[in-house]
């Protein structure tokens, strides 16, 4: 293992946080490495004095007080963006607007008018369809006068 390897992992070789087998690497290189073990007693310096710290203690209010202040960011951030956009931006967007609406009523007007096609186009097939369920009965037949109208009908 490097001494860099071995430094990164001095935090939680102090905190007994390594598998063991790379808890033992860290240790064998720690006995033979001066540089790595001066790390690691500098460390557990700044771990000790840690610990003499006292606890630190919100003041009174603490969190309203952050939540207060990102309420005012968050408004400050809306006003300022308003403050960034151009005097006359209208212009440009109506006209983006009146081109996005066109285009939108455009693609439905398209679909409208295929989906009717196509709706046309089915019942036909189904009339047709019909057609072919009548064909095989006899001549003379109200059907076949039926089919004859419906024929006569639909090529108008
Ligand atoms: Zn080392």
């Amino acid at each position: 293992m490097t001494c860099k390897q071995v430094q990164r992992r001095l935090s939680a070789f102090m905190d007994g946080q390594l598998e063991a087998t790379i808890a033992r690497q860290v240790n064998e290189h720690l006995e033979v490495c001066p540089a790595c073990a001066a790390e690691l007693a500098r460390l557990q310096k700044v771990w000790a004095l840690l610990g003499t710290l006292p606890p630190v203690e919100a003041p009174p209010f603490f969190a309203a007080r952050v939540l207060a202040r990102a309420r005012e960011r968050r408004a400050g951030g809306i006003g300022r963006l308003a403050e960034l956009l151009p005097a006359r931006p209208l212009m440009p967007v109506a006209v983006s607007a009146g081109i996005l609406a066109g285009v939108l009523i455009g693609t439905r007007l398209g679909t409208l008018v295929s989906s009717l096609r196509s709706q046309q186009e089915s019942s036909v097939t189904q009339v047709t369809a019909e057609f072919d369920h009548f064909a095989d009965l006899p001549p003379g037949s109200l059907s076949e006068v039926y089919v004859a109208l419906a024929a006569a009908n639909n090529s108008k």
